[in-house]
């Protein structure tokens, strides 16, 4: 069979000039996993400056759930865009705002009377979500997790968990917010083994009630279904439930993140689906309007009421072009199925990465839900001390032959993949292939090093 991927060489001249004037012109701070430089992007490809085709594992960061340049969210924005691109919803409001609102309010879980917010980026749903905390309980705290990334603004900021490069030298941060370990049973922080635990890192959340925080001070928790960034920890079954019964007994409101899950990226509309947890607030973004910026805070009704009017919104929040792409993207994940499919990929990825798990002792833990995939790479299986430069070695090694695809995890040590759900088995194979030649390079470099560690394979 022909290859998808088109290669001369990455990162190409032109790119490579290309990237030089990038570096005068732009502030270093805004890096680039990927050295290249695009020119188009359909579906699960994208074409760069040099006229190399490569295969995206990384959908802009999960963005891409309906692919690049989905044809029906092309032809619903320049339909938009014959009509109107902005009136500004404080100014007047318009279908396309209320139509996604209420679609939204349908589509996420809990059979209650629920309102939605639009704003552009998941950082503004967070700083929003807090907003309408802190305002409906009077509370002033929040409540958060190891790991977790929540954006770049400052408050998403202080609730984010990792600090070089996004916390350090950025701070002060808001001082109300809590954090404590989450359900990350690979490293686990309590050193328990599920299912043996009883999953008890909920049940701890309460000693810190008694030696660091009232509860009663808390508006909110705000949790990642898996964690995105912090390197696609999928918890067990029961963590949810069991942290939504927690907040209950003590009032607190809990704000699911659902930026990077949402939109059928795990094989349901959301995440918290999985296991029947009904967040009270609901944030989801990135593949929402497939590329444009577009951000919900979906709730229930009485808690987003709280704000009095005028209380919330900004000049481009609920965009008329976001909100016309986000109604295509939605009809799309149900005309072309794409939920079943997100299964069928990562079961797909999942299969492939067993088979590396098999053969390299570098690869300690495979762990999914849908097509959120994780693959976590460590120096000493017994150890499990994170294998980050080796990570960031095959990330550039599987660029080179054309494949994007990006790293996650405080340590930097989890491979991740989001390739868009439109993909091709024969492009998410041919991916495949690349990448599983890439682990095999950094392993015939490093057998020597692993046999020293002596770590039975399996
Ligand atoms: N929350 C989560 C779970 C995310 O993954 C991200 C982005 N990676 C954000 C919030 C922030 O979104 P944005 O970059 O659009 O501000």
């Amino acid at each position: 069979m022909a290859m998808i991927r088109k290669l001369t060489k990455i990162p190409g001249p032109k790119s490579v000039d290309l990237i030089a004037r990038k570096d005068s012109a732009v502030p270093r701070g805004a890096h680039q996993v990927a050295p290249i430089v695009i020119r188009s992007a359909h579906g699960a490809l994208a074409n760069d400056v040099d006229g190399n085709t490569l295969i995206d594992f990384a959908g802009g960061i999960g963005v891409l759930n309906v692919g690049h340049s989905n044809p029906s969210v092309v032809s619903a924005v320049q339909e938009q865009l014959e009509r109107f691109t902005h009136v500004c919803f404080a100014v007047a409001s318009y279908p396309e705002y209320i139509d996604v609102a209420e679609r939204l309010a349908r589509l996420t879980p809990g059979d209650f009377p629920k309102k939605t917010l639009f704003v552009n980026t998941g950082a503004e749903a967070v700083e929003n979500a807090v907003k309408i905390a802190r305002h409906a309980t009077k509370r002033p705290a929040i409540l958060c997790f190891e790991d977790a990334f929540h954006g770049r603004t400052l408050t998403a900021l202080a609730l984010t968990s990792k600090v070089q490069p996004y916390k350090a030298g950025m701070g002060p941060f808001d001082t109300s917010i809590v954090r404590v370990p989450y359900g990350y049973c690979y490293r686990c922080s309590y050193k328990l083994s599920y299912p043996s635990c009883n999953v008890s890192c909920v049940d701890q959340i309460e000693t810190y009630f008694s030696r660091y925080i009232e509860p009663q001070s808390i508006a909110a928790v705000i949790v990642e279904p898996v964690l995105g960034e912090g390197g696609f920890v999928v918890p067990p079954r029961e963590y949810l439930p069991r942290l939504g019964a927690l907040c209950r007994k003590y009032g607190i409101l809990t704000i699911a993140d659902e930026v990077q899950t949402g939109i059928g990226r795990t094989g349901k509309m959301f995440a918290c689906e999985h296991s029947d947890f009904v967040p009270d607030l609901l944030l989801t973004s990135k593949s929402l309007a497939g590329g444009l910026p577009l951000a919900a805070v979906i709730g229930r009704a009485e808690i987003m009421d709280s704000p009095i009017p005028g209380g919330l919104g900004g000049t481009f929040s609920g965009n008329p072009l976001a909100l016309a792409a986000a109604q295509a993207v939605l009809d799309v994940i149900e005309r072309d199925g794409l939920l079943e499919r997100a299964e069928r990929i990562g079961e797909r990825i999942e299969a492939r990465a067993k088979q590396w798990a098999a053969r390299y002792p570098f690869v300690g833990d495979v762990r999914r839900l849908g097509a959120m995939v994780g693959v976590e790479l460590v120096r000493d299986r017994e150890t499990r001390e994170p294998a980050r430069s080796e990570t960031s070695e095959i990330i550039s090694d599987a660029l080179a032959h054309g494949l994007i695809i990006l790293p996650a995890g405080t340590y930097g040590n989890i491979v991740r993949f989001l390739p868009p759900l439109v993909i091709s088995d024969q492009a998410l194979d041919e991916g495949l292939d690349v990448l599983g030649a890439s682990f095999e390079t950094m392993y015939a470099a490093r057998v020597a090093e692993y046999a020293a560690n002596s770590v039975t394979v399996g």
